[in-house]
């Protein structure tokens, strides 16, 4: 086995083995670009290295024979004390990763060769400079010492000569500083700085291999399910400089705008400096179209060849470079992260330019892209009219742009909501007790905790907009306010805008602008010359997208105006309606007679009343649909959702008591509520049982949906109804609901002379069902996988308590890398998809599959699906292009 590539034997496809970093080098190398001589170590040397705790015997050879070859090239050897060849040692995964070890410049310098260095660069400054990056590098990075202890002895070198940068340390004041870097060194570590070259560059790759396993990757490895056994590559590069005075210096670089995608000049460029110091801010850096003016040669050999990276890689390439005396060095390129709207504009702009297919095109923008741009978002040019102003910046946690009221805990955040006032809730962080606070408010907003804090996560399980983690924003909750860094006050009651999307807090109310996305998938904007090219991109893919995908698109909808929407965003039917959205509201009173009838007479004629007006909502609903298939889902819930609470209803019994007043009506509801009180209602009276137990419910609701069906066939309309039984757990329940089902639709065929072609199946949400879902099949002409219930069920928690409460710290331990109820559980819920959707067909081949959880449109469990071989999703009508789009990536 070969552990050692030069970065002229490896190439861009080689990132398993060679890292992102290593395989690009080499890449550009081969392009003939003016990359550092140098050669990578690869994945499988770290991969043995922990394994076996030792670096591979011959690991140390190969390194000598390529160590041998780079100093015959640049002839110089490593660490030569009157002309040392330095060298970068840089990681380099397949993934970048935080927690992997930073790169240390300048390996090889030493005591001994310091002087060797400013000789030949005629530098002194430089070369100490140099000398006294590597030994912080090195100190912090391999030795482990605490960085802010350099830090500090680099700012008391500065005030002691009154310097306001680094760059105005003369030679004599880095020579000094370099002592104390040794001293901090040996007193930290209780040994010297190691003055040979050979074991600086070991120490170092050893540490790269180390750092694989640190707690920080590991955990992020664990929450982005990046497999633990990937390793890293380690980069050994001759070093260039760019702090050789003022015709050096070093420099980022884009292809395009990342943020709009247009091509043109982006990037920022450093005078006299190294690599690091452009990220770290030290000092201020220009716009990369100032290099032209600064060195012309250098700048036309870029743009040259940010041509030829993109025409190569066929995308955006972000770009790292350094210029050593006036000659251009490329240290660095992959294809670079972009916005959305980027995404989109680019994967389009390509393909115009014939670089990429439409194929690709479709590949290269994702659901989540496309749902970030359905948010509405603020308009930041326009924040400053109305007195708005940015107070600071937290982790954007769950998108959207809301404004409201600041309020300070649960309970003002409910009671001002119920006065009909726009919140926003402002916390420390949030835990379970916050829950009701913060479903009243438009947005939410803590000072502390990442992404996968309480807030971050149930904000997002609700799609609700927050930003979290705000550390420079002082919240005081006793105080009731918030206070920025400069020293902007807000108090309960004053109106802030905080923005999901990018993590921007201002004080005052942001101007909010629609989307002008699902202003196009409304059929508001057309998209011809005049729409933004942002739009015209979208409407491209998404043909493209409709035109590939092999499932289809549904959605989850209760009303005619929701139908209707969804129409227009691309539904292709309605996968879900839940009937029991259609017994709230007014009709809950007869919903109430219904459960309280004693005689079978009562509960007859409560059933009579209820008739009608269900069939009214189906006449809409099949109105809406007409032409496609609605699937109405016979009643699902526990009956106590009908009933007034427990306790209020106690409460106002016993006032009426302690008054000498008795009202029957309550007394009999009391008896109802402590009758049908569940310990645990997800699991108990419900769903398909409800039917079962109480006679006539479902019929009268199968024979609504029928005469429903019937009027609208009789008006010259296509309606293509399914009836769907929900939580059936074995086969004999489907077959006592269907029997008497058929018995109701044939009466009705049979009094309107009309054949309805109504399909009734059931949905698949319980184990027991996916395990018999053979046996099921024969009874259900469709099976839909309620994939919420499913994975409550599976997993036994209930959503409701679990997300609030202990989700965060699951997420936080990396048990896994993301809400079950957000992205299918592949290998436990999913399986039994899969394992149902099989023995279906096999028992019924013709047997219709659909999906209709919330994970119908969340793009990674869409993938999975169409792998399953599903007919079709259902999600809510937002989420319908997302679903969409991910069902064409998926068929792509
Ligand atoms: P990261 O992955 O954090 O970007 P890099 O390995 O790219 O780490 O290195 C950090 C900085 O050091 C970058 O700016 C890079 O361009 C610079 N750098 C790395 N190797 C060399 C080298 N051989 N000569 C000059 N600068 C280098
Ligand atoms: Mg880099
Ligand atoms: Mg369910």
């Amino acid at each position: 086995r070969k552990f050692v590539y030069d970065f002229t034997e490896g190439n861009k496809d080689l990132k398993d083995l060679l890292g992102g970093k290593g395989a690009n080098l080499a890449e550009m190398t081969n392009l003939g670009l003016p990359v550092p001589p140098g050669f990578t170590i690869t994945t499988e040397a770290c991969k043995v290295y922990l394994e076996s705790g030792a670096e591979p015997p011959a690991l140390r050879d190969e390194v000598s024979a390529h160590l041998d070859a780079l100093e015959r090239k640049m002839g110089k050897k490593l660490g030569q004390a009157d002309d040392p060849l330095l060298v970068s040692v840089r990681s380099g995964a397949k993934f970048s990763m935080p927690g992997m070890m930073d790169t240390v410049l300048n390996i090889g310098l030493s005591d001994a060769s310091v002087a060797g260095l400013a000789a030949q660069a005629g530098d002194e400054r430089f070369a100490w400079d140099s000398y006294r990056r590597l030994i912080q590098m090195f100190g912090k990075t391999v030795l482990g010492v605490d960085g802010d202890l350099f830090e500090e002895a680099l700012e008391e070198a500065k005030r002691a000569r009154g310097a306001a940068t680094d760059v105005d340390l003369d030679a004599g004041d880095l020579r000094k500083l370099v002592e104390r870097f040794k001293a901090i060194v040996s007193e930290e570590t209780g040994r010297e700085f190691p003055q040979d070259p050979r074991e600086q560059m070991d120490l170092a790759i050893r540490a790269v291999f180390d750092s694989w396993n640190g707690e920080r990757a590991r955990l992020y490895r664990r929450q982005e399910r990046i497999p633990h056994d990937l390793g890293t590559a380690v980069n050994v590069c001759s070093m260039v400089f760019g702090n050789l005075g003022p015709d050096s210096g070093t420099g980022v670089a884009f292809t395009r705008d990342p943020a709009g995608g247009q091509q043109g000049v982006y990037g920022d460029y450093l005078a006299n400096a190294q690599g690091e110091d452009v990220v770290a801010g030290i000092r201020n850096t220009v716009p990369l179209a100032e290099l032209e003016r600064i060195d012309k040669k250098s700048y036309d050999q870029l743009m040259e060849i940010m041509e030829t990276l993109e025409n190569h890689y066929r995308d955006l390439c972000d770009i790292e470079f350094t210029i050593e005396r006036g000659k251009l060095w490329m240290l660095q390129t992959r294809v670079g992260k972009r916005t959305a709207a980027a995404a989109f504009r680019i994967a389009t702009q390509l393909a115009d330019q014939g670089l990429i297919d439409d194929a690709e095109a479709l590949r290269r923008v994702t659901g989540a892209q496309l749902a970030q741009l359905m948010f509405p978002h603020f308009d930041e040019a326009k924040a400053g009219d109305g007195g708005a102003e940015r107070i600071g910046k937290g982790i954007a946690a769950s998108p959207g742009a809301a404004v409201g009221r600041a309020v300070f805990d649960s309970a003002t955040a409910v009671r001002r909501a119920q006065e009909g006032e726009k919140v926003i809730l402002v916390r420390r962080e949030t835990n379970p007790d916050d829950l009701d606070g913060m479903i009243a408010a438009e947005g939410i907003l803590t000072s502390r905790g990442g992404k996968t804090s309480h807030a971050a996560v149930v904000a997002r399980g609700m799609g609700k907009t927050c930003v979290c983690g705000a550390e420079e924003l002082e919240v005081d909750t006793r105080r009731r306010r918030l206070t920025a860094p400069d020293g902007t006050v807000v108090e309960e009651g004053d109106v802030i805008s905080i923005d999901g999307s990018t993590g921007k807090v201002y004080r005052g109310e942001v101007p909010v602008v629609p989307s002008p996305v699902v202003e196009y998938f409304e059929g508001r904007i057309r998209a011809d010359e005049q729409a933004g090219e942002l739009v015209r991109a979208v409407d491209r893919i998404m043909t493209y997208a409709d035109g590939v995908r092999r499932m289809k698109v549904r959605a989850n909808a209760d009303n005619a105006e929701d139908a209707a929407r969804a129409r227009r965003f691309g539904a292709q039917g309605i996968g879900l309606c839940r009937t029991e959205h259609m017994f709230l509201g007014e009709r809950r009173e007869l919903v109430e007679h219904l459960i309280l009838a004693e005689t079978e007479e009562r509960r007859e004629s409560a059933l009579d009343a209820l008739m009608p007006l269900q069939k009214g909502d189906f006449a809409e609903l099949f109105e809406a649909m007409d032409g496609l298939p609605v699937t109405v889902r016979l009643l699902d819930p526990p009956l106590h959702e009908f009933l007034p609470d427990l306790t209020e209803l106690s409460v106002r019994v016993a006032l009426a008591e302690a008054r000498g007043e008795r009202d029957e009506n309550d007394l009999r509801l009391l008896q109802a509520v402590r009758r049908l009180h569940e310990q645990n209602p997800m699991l108990g009276l419900r769903g398909v049982r409800l039917g079962l137990v109480i006679p006539g419910l479902f019929t009268m609701q199968v024979r609504a949906i029928a005469e429903a069906a019937a009027d609208r066939r009789a008006a010259g309309g296509d309606p293509r109804v399914e009836v769907m039984i929900p939580l059936v757990g074995t086969v004999q329940e489907l077959e006592c609901v269907r029997e008497e089902a058929e018995k109701v639709v044939a009466e009705v065929e049979r009094a309107r002379g009309a054949d309805l072609n109504l399909a009734i199946g059931t949905m698949i949400e319980l184990p027991r069902a996916a395990v018999t879902a053979g046996q099921i099949a024969e009874c259900a002409d469709f099976f839909s996988f309620g994939t919420n219930d499913l994975t409550q069920t599976t997993w036994g928690f209930s959503r409701d308590d679990v997300e609030a409460s202990f989700f965060a710290t699951y997420l936080e331990k990396g048990i896994f890398g993301v809400s079950p109820f957000e992205t299918i559980d592949k290998e436990g819920v999913g399986a039994l998809v899969r394992t149902a959707a099989e023995a279906g067909r096999a028992a019924r081949p013709d047997i219709k599959l659909g999906v209709c959880g919330e994970h119908g449109g969340d793009p990674e469990s869409v993938h999975f699906f169409h792998e399953v071989g599903l007919d079709y999703v259902s999600c809510s009508p937002f989420r319908i292009p997302v679903a969409r789009l991910e069902a064409g990536r998926a068929a792509a």
